[in-house]
């Protein structure tokens, strides 16, 4: 192997599309690029595309004068990391898809395959907003919501891959029925979809998330009252998590993280309210981005090297 020259091939596959990078041992990336999904082609294809993509990006280090070491590829839905198995995604359609073994034929490098969140928040546990804690939970906050729980830079997957469903906690028995069938589920009520669904039902013209986060920053009051009411249905959640977890930070991402302190600094003060016993987790932004899930498919595969 080439000394310094080492670099992991990581992509992060979403459903609308693939953030994919060569990153150095240290976390630095060397190069980025995107593609796109097109879930509506059928998993097989999709699959086809990773593999492609991996490929050309092992070519291209190679080109450089680089040398790839190994692969990382985050998926989203339920995975089976230990197997390295995309069981299920509703998104892409993933069935039982063994892609570390596909990868790793394909390569001729060894593979890791993990969860979009699991991975994201790997990343930023070890290398982003968390990195000064050794329990962190990472809530992405978008479409849905989701969360990983890091313990000194290793996330729990759970016995069957479906660890940190957090958006999936019942919160209001008698709220908006959810994805996954059931009422009242935390994303149900406080993703930035639910946000825009909510205010979009009550004003009558259509908004988004991030809509009736500017309108109850300029002190409109339905979009203050949809606002908070998201506010207390998340640290409602937060603080069941923390109850589980007891950990030192809390970072929050995803889309609705965009709001800033208009999010922290209520959601601080409201998950601060319902702690009894409980120490209060450090609650801050998340610091990658939306290249938390390629640097943490990047640390999967870096961990097959140890
Ligand atoms: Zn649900």
């Amino acid at each position: 192997m080439t000394s310094g020259g080492e670099v992991v091939v990581a992509l992060d596959v979403g459903g609308t599309g693939m953030k994919c990078a060569l990153v150095r041992p240290d976390g630095t990336t060397v190069h980025a690029e995107r593609h796109a999904t097109e879930a509506a082609r059928g998993p097989e294809a999709v699959v086809g595309t990773i593999l492609d993509v991996a490929e050309g990006l092992a070519g291209k280090a190679r080109a450089d004068g680089l040398a790839p070491v190994a692969c990382g590829i985050a998926v989203p839905g339920v995975v089976d990391e230990a197997r390295g198995v995309a069981v299920w995604s509703a998104n892409v359609g993933f069935r039982d898809v063994p892609l570390r073994e596909l990868a790793q034929t394909r390569l001729g490098l060894p593979a890791a395959l993990g969860h979009d969140v699991r991975a994201g928040g790997l990343a930023e546990a070890r290398l982003g907003a968390g990195r000064d804690a050794s329990h962190v939970l990472f809530v992405a906050i978008g479409t849905g919501i989701a969360a990983a729980h890091v313990v000194d830079g290793s996330a729990a997957t759970g016995a069957h891959g479906a660890a940190g469903e957090i958006g999936h906690i019942l919160v209001r028995p008698d709220g908006p029925r959810c994805g996954c069938g059931r009422p009242g589920c935390l994303e149900a009520v406080a993703s930035a979809a639910a946000i825009g669904r909510r205010y979009t039902g009550l004003a009558g013209s259509p908004a988004s998330a991030a809509d009736v986060a500017e309108r109850a920053a300029a002190g409109e009051t339905l979009a203050g009252q949809v606002w908070r009411e998201a506010v207390e249905a998340l640290a409602d959640g937060l603080a069941t998590g923390q109850a589980l977890f007891d950990v030192s930070a809390m970072v929050i991402g995803g889309g609705l993280a965009r709001a800033g302190s208009g999010l922290l600094d209520p959601l601080r003060a409201a998950l601060r309210e319902r702690l009894t016993f409980h120490r209060e987790p450090r609650l801050v932004a998340a610091a990658l981005g939306d290249e938390a899930g390629c640097l943490g498919a990047a640390l999967l595969a870096l961990d097959t090297l140890d």
